[in-house]
């Protein structure tokens, strides 16, 4: 596992027991030998604070001192590290939902302005995907989507959301398809991450 960081964010994680090695099967249907199970550090408030505050810090590197009006994170990964990010810059804190088509919407009566400066942030960065749809929708309201941002990059620097982006910590993360798999060629159970053994 490659690693970038400014903080000891890995530390946190082994500490708060979130770093989980064994056997996993991830979103994408790929099985890895490790996970970074975000929410087990964001449990802690004064983690989460802190991963808030470097956030902000690693952002301003991409855009300055310019003001953020807004921070907006797809849900649920990404509520409490937009949160805390947001106290930290003195924005507000907003969140999109999928809804029944699973397109990526505002709810609750949240809006955003034309010409409002907005970052888009993530718990984990896989393919990207999620944020990409983020930016996009906020685009097509007219804000000025200024970057992005996740605690985790999985994608080794790779994923492209077509703003500028950082993460505290980078990742190539160990994967093969199943059939490649050389843990359950060893028959030993694969989880899914946050489940139990299936
Ligand atoms: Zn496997």
């Amino acid at each position: 596992m490659v690693t970038t960081s400014v903080i000891p964010v890995l530390e946190l994680f082994q500490e708060t027991g979130a770093y989980l090695k064994g056997h996993f099967r991830l979103t994408s249907g790929l099985h890895s030998p490790e996970y970074l199970q975000c929410a087990l550090v964001l449990q802690h408030p004064r983690h989460a604070e802190t991963l808030g505050k470097a956030l902000g810090e690693g952002l301003k590197g991409l855009y300055g001192e310019r003001k953020i009006d807004t921070v907006v994170s797809p849900a649920m990964g990404g509520l409490i590290i937009g949160h805390e990010l947001a106290r930290a810059i003195g924005a507000r804190h907003i969140f999109t939902e999928r809804d029944d088509e699973r397109k990526m919407t505002l709810r609750r009566g949240f809006q955003v302005q034309p010409g409002e400066t907005i970052v888009v942030i993530e718990d984990v960065i896989t393919t990207g995907g999620s944020s990409a749809e983020v930016v996009e929708l906020l685009q097509a309201a007219g804000a000025e989507v200024v970057a992005a941002g996740s605690i985790i990059d999985r994608s080794g620097g790779r994923a492209d959301l077509g703003v500028p982006r950082t993460a505290l910590v980078t990742l190539n993360v160990v994967s093969w398809e199943p059939a490649a798999c050389p843990l359950c060629a060893a028959g030993q159970p694969v989880v899914k991450p946050g489940s139990r053994p299936t």
